[in-house]
Formats: structure tokens, sequence, C-alpha cells
């Protein structure tokens, strides 16, 4: 079976689908060629000598498609990309499959099957694929950079000869993968730290993590199917507010990463929380690409408000190109292998809960979602 390896594409999009590192390691799990478009691991320092070395073969920009039995990618293929796939190959990406319906459509229509790594489920055993939260993980690392760096003090509090430095506090809304990660990432820059999420597991996680759980008095749990979250009452929505309004006179950061799957993201920062920030301020808006969590977010910009930027960029994983690039690799190539048995042949079992939770479509017919796991 040949695996193929395109650039991508997507405008700003540095990631690269494998590592030379991974290409070695399916060769010599029975992989027999392994094609890699010239130059797609440039933007993520992975030269073409090193996939060279590490056993792949170069090929010129467009020649992955017709020639592979099998697509590794990270952003979803785009509608020329679809119609050059070989008919009944395979295609593993991220793709959002609810949100792309076009896209879904026009691959079973080539006879592909088509695994969205967006898909697979949260449980114990899919964690090593689990691709969702390895960007989540970089985005919240990589939110905290980019509010430090658009911040005009230190995150950290120092009593100097110049003078005392008082600690910068952020506030993090949304304590999932991404949140946990930018709490973390503030506190070891030294800053004061606060959490928030509607799950009420959150608590312990922020906790442990050296930061402070902030908390309304209302007694509602957000957690959903799959350990998800739920969407909350107003009652809750409108007490919540109420906590960040106090809170936005107060810290001088703000990360929000609330998302509700398939939902668009809860408007938790209107205009008027960010008219009440000090001057200087910054907030970085994880969920820019699903909506925003604040009123005035412009997805893929900065923009300033009131003297307070705004960060609402959609691709930071992509700026630590790197880091993702290694870590989806590892998500996507395991993946693969767990579907290929000992005769090195590529097989798809669908009473396997991984499988069957990612699958979009199997030889042409699209498959619907798989019901989610019940709560932990
Ligand atoms: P996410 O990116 O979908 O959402 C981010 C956070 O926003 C969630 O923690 C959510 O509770 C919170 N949120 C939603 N509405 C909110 C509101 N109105 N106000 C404040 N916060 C709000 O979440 P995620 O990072 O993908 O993780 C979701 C859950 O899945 C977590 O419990 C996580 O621990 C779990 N998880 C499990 C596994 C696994 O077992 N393999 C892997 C990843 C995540």
């Amino acid at each position: 079976l040949t695996v193929g390896v395109p650039r991508e594409t997507f405008t700003n999009e540095r990631r690269v689908a494998i590592t030379p590192q991974n290409v070695a390691l399916l060769k010599k799990k029975g992989y027999g060629k392994v094609l890699v478009e010239r130059g797609a691991g440039a933007q993520a320092d992975f030269l073409d000598n090193a996939y060279e070395s590490a056993g792949a073969t170069l090929v010129d920009p467009g020649a992955i498609w017709s020639a592979a039995d099998i697509v590794l990618k990270v952003r979803g293929p785009n509608t020329a990309e679809i119609d050059r796939l070989k008919e009944g190959a395979t295609i593993i990406s991220m793709l959002q499959p609810a949100q792309n319906k076009d896209v879904v459509e026009r691959l079973a229509a080539r006879k592909v099957t088509a695994f969205a790594m967006d898909m697979i489920p949260r449980i114990s055993r899919a964690q090593v694929f689990d691709a969702l939260s390895s960007m989540a993980n970089i985005a919240g690392y990589k939110a905290v950079l980019e509010a430090s760096n658009n911040f005009g003090r230190f995150l950290t509090g120092q009593v100097t000869a110049a003078g005392k430095i008082p600690p910068c506090k952020v506030l993090v809304i949304g304590a999932g993968v991404a949140g946990l990660s930018a709490i973390a990432t503030a506190r070891r820059m030294g800053a004061i730290v606060r959490g928030f999420d509607t799950r009420s597991a959150a608590r312990e996680q922020v906790q442990s993590l050296g930061a402070e759980f902030i908390e309304v008095e209302i007694e509602e749990d957000g957690s959903g199917a799959g350990g998800y979250a739920k969407e909350m009452s107003p009652a809750f929505i409108a007490a919540e507010m109420k906590l960040f309004t106090e809170q936005a006179r107060d810290v001088d950061i703000i990360i929000t990463t609330a998302l509700i799957p398939g939902k668009p993201a809860p408007k938790l920062l209107t205009k008027s929380m960010v008219e009440v920030m000090k001057p200087g301020s910054v907030i970085v808006d994880l969920a820019a690409e699903a909506g925003g969590n604040c009123e005035k977010t412009e997805a893929g910009k900065l923009v300033t408000y009131n003297d307070v930027k705004i960060i609402g960029y959609t691709d930071l994983p992509s700026r630590l190109p790197t880091q993702s690039s290694t870590l989806y690799s590892n998500n996507i190539v395991k993946f693969l292998l767990s579907m290929t048995p000992q005769e090195k042949e590529f097989g798809i079992d669908l009473n396997d809960e991984v499988v069957r939770g990612s699958i979009v479509t199997l030889k042409g017919d699209i498959l619907p979602p798989a019901p989610r796991p019940a709560p932990p």
C-alpha cells in the first residue's frame, strides 16, 4: 500500500501530517512506499533530505493524489484535491463532517473511505490518536505567549532595585484541554491565575495547577454526553457573565476557550465588559473559529478596542509548527497503524469503537455519525 502526504495548501497552514521519524516507522511496519510532496514539511522545519533519509520517496506537487492508496493530511481536502484522489482511496485528516457536508458528499462520490481525526472518540484507549487534545494543548500554551507578547508588562511579579512589580492576573474561561494548558503555562510564567468552567469536574484540575477556581452560586453541572459541555441555562449564563464583569475590572489578561460541540461558541464577554478592562489588557479568544466567546473578536485577527487587544487567531497550533506536526503525526500514524493487522494489510473493523466513531465515508457510502459515549 502506498501512503501519500501532500503539502498543506490552506492559508497560513504550516503543519505537515507526517514527520521523517514516522515515515521510518511506517516503512518498518511494512508500508512499502511513503510518498511525501517536496517541501511538505519545510515550514515545520522537516526538510526533504530528512524525509529521504527516513525512506520516503519525494514527489512533485500534485503527484500524491493520483498515486496514494492512503492520504494523510492535516486540514480536510479542498475540492480540487478530492477530484484528484484515486477512486477508492482512503484519506485521514481533520474533516469536521457536520460542518462540511459538501466535502463529505464529494468524497463519497469518488468512492473514497474517509476518517475524521476530529471525530475520534475521547476515550482512554484512543488518547494516543487524539489530535483535538494534542492541538488544544498547543493552542493553550501559545495563547499565553501571544497574550504576553501583546502585554506591556511581565507576567511574574518581582522586587527589583527599580521598583516592585506586581504579578499579572490571568483569567481562563473554559478549563478543557486548551484552558488547562493555558492555566499551566501562565502559572509557570508567574502570573496569578483564575479558572472557570461549567463542568464541576474542572475544579480539581484547575486547583491542581495552582490556580484559583472561581464559581457562581447556581447549582448546575455542565457535563454532557462523552464528557463534553452542554448548553447552560440562561440563568447560569447570566450569573457567569456577572462574575466575568467583576473579573474584567480586576484581571489583565483573559483567555477564553468555552466551546460546546456542534453549537456556536457561547458569547460570554460583551462589549461593555471589554470597556471596563484596564488599558493595555489582552483577550485571547480561542473560540474565535466557532464565532468567538467575546463580542469584539474578529476571527483570524488582532483588533484593538478601547485600548484592549483582542486576539482571535485561528491558527495557534500552526504557529508552533514543528511541535504541532510532531504530535499530529504521532496521532495520525498510530491511528493508521491501529488499523493495520499483522498481515500488513489495511483493514477496517466497524465494530471497533474508535474506527466507527471517526469513519465518515466507507468506499463511497456516507455513514451516519456514531452515537456519542455516555458521560463517565
Ligand atoms: P472543548 O474544547 O469542547 O470546550 C472547552 C471547555 O469549555 C470545556 O471544558 C467546557 O466545559 C467549557 N465550557 C463550555 N461552555 C462554557 C461556558 N458557558 N462557560 C465556561 N466554560 C464553558 O473541551 P475539550 O478541551 O475538548 O474537553 C472537553 C472534555 O473532554 C473535558 O472533560 C476533557 O477532560 C475531556 N477529554 C477527555 C479525553 C479522554 O478521555 N481521552 C480527551 C480529551 C478531553
